[in-house]
């Protein structure tokens, strides 16, 4: 998935989950700041915290902020119950072992001081453009 893709299946999932699509300022949908490589575990994610809606009948229930952090997947709710706080921590586990740009196996590594989680691959290109920047 490119970053065109990435985009309009974030407009998808803002129709399709309702505490995607008015989470954000003045009641508009969050944007998903991150690449993506974390596009499979975060449909996981959402497909388990509408069950949760559902089921505990979470009718405010929000996603406020969704971002890649030093590497990692953060997430952030409006509020927050224990079955809300376990969906979440297992999705931020998968994606310190998930490359953030293709969704290959990848871990956390530091490069240049920039805390990345990537596949071997890219983060070879990634490397590599950062040392090109500083060579010129
Ligand atoms: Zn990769």
């Amino acid at each position: 998935m490119n970053l065109d893709e990435f985009i309009t299946w974030q407009n998808e999932c803002e129709k399709r989950y309702i505490f995607l699509g008015k989470g954000g300022f003045m009641g508009r949908g969050v944007p998903f700041e991150c690449g993506p490589g974390w596009q499979k575990l975060l449909e996981e994610l959402f497909e388990e915290l509408e069950e949760i809606r559902v089921r505990d009948k979470l009718e405010e229930f929000t996603v406020v902020q969704l971002k890649e952090k030093f590497g990692g997947l953060r997430v952030y709710t409006s509020y927050n119950t224990d079955a809300i706080d376990e969906a979440i921590d297992k999705a931020e586990e998968k994606a310190w072992n998930t490359c953030m740009t293709c969704g290959k196996p990848g871990k956390y590594s530091i490069v240049y001081g920039w805390r990345v989680t990537y596949c071997p691959k890219c983060l070879k290109e990634y490397t590599k453009e950062q040392d090109e920047w500083r060579n010129e």
